[in-house]
């Protein structure tokens, strides 16, 4: 253990919040120092290195240091660094909604910084579509079960894990909540829907989920079957339909979109993380139909947006990625690598509900769910081991970097498995 770590913690544990940790968890931890990251390794100050089981919070599809990622940064950074978007428009801004649309299906771009934004974003543009089409009364939401759409007050209303609520429960807007499609409970899921559409759709904005895989509720996969009919009934009840892909787009579910699983087009799609991946950007695609309605004057006019709407940094890099996603086959890949992790967590033992799409493979301890420790025994283990498995709860699980090479994604498997063992052996 080094002088250079051992000053960083003392200042960090001094001075800094960190998201989603408890204060005195904080005080007793001894925390990996990165001092850089490439692929899908983080390296810390004193050199060791760790394989990134989370793709650094979802976001790093591409790996660390993509090449082509750092290269345009610099590029970018060289030529155009920031302009406001209000009133100018620039290259990269433009082109980036293009493409998006091209491979959305939604013809408009509303950018913002993160994925919580790009959710506010949805809410108001749904409320104040109704009101512009003539429709005031269509103001509730509606979310399923153990929904996240990220930590804004806007989004933490439509949340639906309840520790992240409480706190704030005095100020959050009313938000309709349907039973998660479990696999087991679908029609029951399903019926709960279809009544509400059918005897409330008249007072309700949007439906907003995260399509087929709930990723903070504990990467919750469910049947595509539920996305198609609830496509369907939004129609008929002339509701929006808003699926937030920010953490399932981008292929890590399989598809491009976990949307096409059920071959459907939203009103509204959300997008973020892997979007951008260096730089914090997020967008938020708009049918041309729901942008329409904005026509007509400083009644009708969307009143939002934040200081770095659309900034050319993230605009360029966000191209990258598509580029790369283009030349680099990375969906073929994550079809691949797909099959391994599947094929693992299939066969895992010492553990409840293994289950796996595209690049996430998950399981359940069986402990005390989102606040349990058994998670947390397992992250300490790995660490131990060479990498970095942040839990969520008493649910483990991967979801590494979609370039991860073969032989780093069987070492993090292996890694796993001995740290699970270890774990429960520590009992
Ligand atoms: C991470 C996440 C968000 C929030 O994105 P931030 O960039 O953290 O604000 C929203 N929705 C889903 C599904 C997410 O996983």
């Amino acid at each position: 253990m080094s002088t250079k770590r051992d000053t960083i913690v003392d200042v960090d544990r001094r001075h800094v919040w960190h998201p989603y940790t408890a204060t005195e968890t904080w005080e007793k931890a001894d925390p990996i120092v990165v001092a850089r990251a490439s692929g899908a390794w983080l390296e810390d100050v004193d050199g060791r290195r760790y394989i990134d089981g989370n793709s650094s919070w979802w976001v790093a599809g591409l790996g660390h240091s993509h090449p082509r990622l750092v290269k345009k940064l610099a590029e970018q950074a060289a030529e155009l660094a920031h302009v406001t978007l209000a009133g100018t428009a620039h290259e990269h801004a433009a082109l980036l909604a293009q493409e998006l649309a091209g491979i959305t299906g939604l013809e408009h771009a509303f950018y913002t910084d993160n994925g919580s934004g790009s959710i506010e974003v949805a809410i108001k543009v749904a409320l104040q579509h109704w009101k512009n089409v003539g429709q005031p009364n269509k103001t509730r939401f509606v979310a399923l079960d153990g929904a996240y759409h990220g930590d804004t007050l806007g989004p933490t209303s439509l949340g639906g894990v309840e520790v992240f609520r409480r706190p704030y429960a005095s100020v959050l807007f009313e938000c309709v909540r349907v039973p998660f499609p479990d696999p087991k409970a679908h029609e029951r899921a399903f019926e709960a829907i279809r009544q509400l559409l059918r005897t409330e759709g008249d007072s309700i904005a949007a439906v907003i989920v995260e399509p087929i895989v709930q990723g903070a509720a504990g990467m919750r996969i469910y049947d595509p079957a539920f996305l198609k009919e609830l496509r369907e009934e939004t129609k008929r009840a002339n509701v929006l339909l808003v699926t937030d892909e920010v953490f399932a787009g981008y292929g890590r579910t399989g598809p491009m979109w976990a949307g096409e699983h059920a071959g459907i087009t939203p009103d509204m799609m959300c997008l973020g993380k892997v979007f951008s991946s260096i730089l914090p950007m997020a967008a938020t695609m708009v049918s041309d139909e729901v942008f329409r309605s904005f026509r007509g004057g400083p009644e009708t006019t969307l009143w939002y947006g934040h200081t770095f709407c659309g900034h050319p940094l993230g605009a360029a890099l966000a191209r990258e990625v598509l580029a790369i996603y283009r030349e680099e086959d990375v969906l073929g890949q994550i079809a691949r690598k797909g099959k391994r992790i599947a094929d693992f967590f299939g066969k895992m033992k010492g553990v409840e509900n293994a289950r796996a799409i595209g690049m996430i493979g998950a399981a359940e301890l069986g402990g005390t769910g989102y606040l349990g420790g058994l998670g947390w025994k397992v992250f300490e283990e790995a660490k131990k081991r060479g990498a970095y498995l942040r839990p969520l709860g008493d649910t483990i699980y991967v979801c590494p970097p979609f370039v991860i090479p073969d032989a780093d994604l069987e070492r993090l498997l292996g890694i796993l498995e001995e740290s699970v063992e270890a774990a429960r052996k520590s009992v």
